[in-house]
């Protein structure tokens, strides 16, 4: 594995022993990505086997949580994402977008209540912010939830939201009508209420080994206990979108030393004009550049998991890790599949598939043009989003 500057030396025991089982889990237990991936699918027997594995937020206090080090769960969603961007955002949704917001928002309650059975991969659970008319702007959302008595009632649409099809509870984000200006709060949807309904979006050409739906609420009543008593605003959500992005800066430069990985094998054995592609200094220098950019993205990814320990990580540092990242792996896999000549267009490689998948990942979570401008911002102190 492609870690050319030796970073995996300075991991303890408890963080290499995490990316072993890691590895040997998408050895051993992923069966056949590729061909999920054709057939559009998430393969579910792994929802449980993956809560077994303890992958779902293990950088959280408490609940069963092994309490790992930031360094040692980045790690964990890079080798998850070096099998398929499906199987990281299945962790990401299921730890960063929905365990997180409990644990760090929800009452007692709710965490005695949710977060055993998300840890374990029992439920499944999914994040609804975006909007079909609203995406990169998701303060201008339309979903609403009134006060009624001792319920809330809630109205909307939400789109493109990851494993919404399968999900037992959505975090829902919707403004509260009942108070003043109407602020954004966090709700638990239990998706066999009356009222919500979720179609899956089929026809994907990007992250297919993923499941991906809507969410509709007409009249949705839950109880006011639902409610994520903690926090109000969009620092709600966002707060939630900076641990899933952390967790994508990571898992990116996985897909990316996958795609190295296929490109240097194929180089070394796939013979024209009587020697290996690799011995040709084209293929080389292109293997160079790769191991280069990839090792770039593996040493700003591993400054940031040293700055959340310390407590010192912002927002924007995220955005420049997600972003550069990304863009890094989006470039290096479609140069891996141009290395793989007309083999690299088929999903008995990995790069094509990869690359597919990151146009999701350059897209979700803030979009590249997105996290341009809050680095743009920070950098200014102008904002140029309007
Ligand atoms: C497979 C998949 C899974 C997803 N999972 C989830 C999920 O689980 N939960 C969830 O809530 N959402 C999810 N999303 C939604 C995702 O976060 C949004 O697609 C993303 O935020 C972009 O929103 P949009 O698609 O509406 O694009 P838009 O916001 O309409 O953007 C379109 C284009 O305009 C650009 N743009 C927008 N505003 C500006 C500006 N001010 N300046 C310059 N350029 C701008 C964008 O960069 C983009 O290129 C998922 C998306 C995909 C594709």
């Amino acid at each position: 594995m492609l870690d050319y500057f030796d970073l995996e030396a300075s991991l303890s025991q408890s963080e290499q022993l995490l990316v072993e089982s890691a590895r040997e889990f998408v050895e051993g237990e992923v069966d056949d990505i590729g061909q999920h991936w054709i057939d559009g699918t998430f393969p579910r027997d792994l929802i449980p086997k993956m809560g077994e594995m303890g992958f779902y937020a293990p950088n959280l206090e408490g609940y069963g949580s092994a309490n790992v080090s930031e360094t040692a769960y980045g790690l964990l969603m890079q080798e998850l994402e070096a099998c398929d961007s499906g199987l990281r955002s299945m962790a990401s949704v299921q730890g960063a977008l929905v365990m997180y917001p409990i644990h760090a928002y929800g009452s007692d309650e709710q965490k005695d209540e949710w977060l055993p059975k998300l840890g374990t991969g029992e439920a499944v659970g999914c994040f609804g912010l975006t909007e079909p008319e609203h995406g990169s702007n998701p303060s201008a959302m339309e979903t609403t939830a009134e006060r009624n008595g001792d319920e809330y009632v809630l109205n909307g649409s939400k789109t493109w939201i990851t494993n919404s099809p399968i999900a037992d509870i959505a975090v829902v984000w919707a403004k509260d009508t009942s108070e003043d200006d109407n602020p954004v709060r966090g709700f638990l949807v239990e998706t066999d209420r009356d009222g919500v309904t979720t179609n899956k979006i089929e026809e994907k050409l990007s992250l297919r080994a993923s499941i991906t739906g809507e969410i509709s609420l007409q009249n949705v009543h839950i109880p006011k206990e639902n409610l994520l008593p903690g926090v109000s605003g969009m620092k709600g959500p966002l707060s939630c979108l900076t641990q899933a992005r952390y967790g994508i800066a990571w898992g990116a430069v996985g897909a990316a030393r996958d795609c190295f990985e296929t490109a240097r094998d194929y180089a070394t054995d796939r013979e024209q004009f009587g020697k290996p592609i690799g011995g040709f200094q084209m293929q080389q220098q292109k293997l160079a550049e790769m191991a280069t950019q990839i090792t770039l993205a593996q040493l700003l990814a591993h400054r940031l998991a040293e700055l959340k320990e310390e407590g010192r990580m912002r927002p924007q540092h995220v955005s420049m890790a997600k972003r550069n990242n990304v863009r890094m792996a989006r470039d290096q896999s479609r140069v891996a599949r141009e290395m793989l000549g007309g083999n690299g267009i088929t999903a008995d490689y990995s790069p094509m598939r990869h690359m597919a998948n990151m146009e999701t990942v350059y897209t979700y979570e803030g979009t590249h043009d997105i996290h341009t401008l809050i680095l743009g911002e920070d950098l200014t102190g102008i904002q140029a989003y309007q």
